[in-house]
């Protein structure tokens, strides 16, 4: 069993069909992946997540396996009648990995940002839990049928969200003994068993998802920033060797490329590609093949860093077309190998991943056989400005 020091468990065994579309909220599409892949993602790009796990009703398991495809996350847990139950569930399930703390994550609530979820780690050094809460701007009226019966003192109130942060091991003690209580979040469970609980800064963008028209601001919220295109180029001659390597995949070959690094020609045209969308410059900036560091790299490491510098561009990742311009090898037995490879490379569902091949009718250094080249298209979206 791999330790994981930090987990996030991403609770969404619900059935949730108040926000319509008549399938359980957390699979509903927005900007063309479900929901809850929107959440997922979260936590697996976070640097200071170590793993990922997902409860889910037995039911959702198709619609959950599209949901996360290409995405690094544990085995999905089976929840529970209740959303309690579902995260005891999740916890002993994580109990093999023995991690040091848990993020407990409503699957409905794609927008926690990075720092939102830093500042919740962080707190857990000196708590045995911490939650992201907001201050209350309006006054607060006390009401019985409709008449105000008292006004709040509002400065000692806040408004609960998640991912709630916990030590591991006090919180699955706290859920294994209010087995049964109904209450309404982790932190509850945790008070109730007299754990501390640290309040950190939330942000009113972290929403969660429950209304029809929550989706719409969602929509709203996750689209609206412009779309921009990158392109890349890349060549690779051929010599004495006995395989290829393409699009991260390795191809028994009568010839390798010739390169510094692995000389994957598509990987490298889609990592320029990748680089051009943002701005960032080209791939022999960022991987000099002066550098000795880079001899005989393996280039997915080349696409990953240029997939980073994106996420860090604020600058999200919607589809990737490659062509690849050879007589030989042949492509077409290997696309499908490729066009996963990408995806888990990628972190996009296959359908947002297309490899072609072509050749140029015998003419030219790819029709001599002496090479082959490989073209990049890369769409990504940025952040709402
Ligand atoms: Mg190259």
């Amino acid at each position: 069993m791999v330790k994981h020091s930090t987990v996030a468990l991403v609770v969404a065994a619900g059935r949730g069909v108040r926000a319509g579309g008549g399938i359980p909220k957390q699979y509903r599409e927005i900007l063309g992946a479900p929901l809850l892949r929107h959440t997922v993602r979260v936590f697996t790009d976070h640097p200071r997540v170590d793993a990922v796990c997902v409860v889910i009703h037995p039911d959702d398991r198709d619609l959950y396996d599209d949901a996360v495809s290409g995405l690094s996350v544990l085995d999905p847990v089976p929840g529970g009648a209740a959303r309690q139950d579902s995260v005891r569930l999740g916890l002993e399930a994580l109990a093999a990995h023995a991690p040091d703390i848990v993020l407990i994550q409503d699957g409905a609530r794609p927008f926690s940002d990075e720092a939102l979820i830093s500042r919740v780690i962080d707190a857990l050094g000196s708590h045995a839990g911490a939650i992201p809460a907001l201050a209350l701007s309006d006054t607060i009226k006390q009401a019985t049928s409709g008449v105000i019966t008292a006004t709040l003192p509002r400065e000692t109130l806040y408004r609960a969200q998640t991912p709630q942060g916990f030590r591991f091991p006090g919180i699955l003690a706290a859920h294994r003994r209010c087995q049964g209580l109904a209450l309404t979040d982790d932190a509850a469970v945790a008070e109730h068993e007299g754990l501390d609980v640290a309040i950190v800064a939330g942000s009113e963008g972290n929403m969660k998802i429950t209304e029809p028209d929550d989706f719409h601001k969602a929509q709203a919220r996750l689209g609206g920033g412009d779309f921009v295109f990158g392109q890349g180029f890349d060549v690779h001659g051929f010599e004495a060797g006995d395989h290829v390597w393409l699009c991260g995949v390795k191809i028994p070959h009568t010839h390798k490329l010739e390169g510094h690094s692995d000389a994957d020609a598509g990987l490298h045209a889609l990592t320029d590609a990748i680089l051009g969308a943002i701005g960032a410059g080209d791939i022999g900036m960022h991987f000099p093949p002066t550098d000795p560091k880079w001899k005989g790299a393996s280039s997915d490491q080349f696409l990953i860093h240029a997939v980073h510098l994106a996420h860090e561009a604020g600058a999200r990742l919607v589809h990737v077309d490659v062509t690849l311009i050879c007589e030989r090898p042949k492509i077409g037995p290997h696309r499908e190998a490729m066009v996963a490879r990408l995806s888990t490379l990628l972190g996009l569902p296959p359908a947002r991943v297309s490899v072609k091949a072509t050749t140029t009718e015998g003419l030219g250094f790819t029709g001599r056989r002496e090479g082959l080249a490989a073209q990049a298209v890369a769409t990504l979206q940025l952040k709402p400005a």
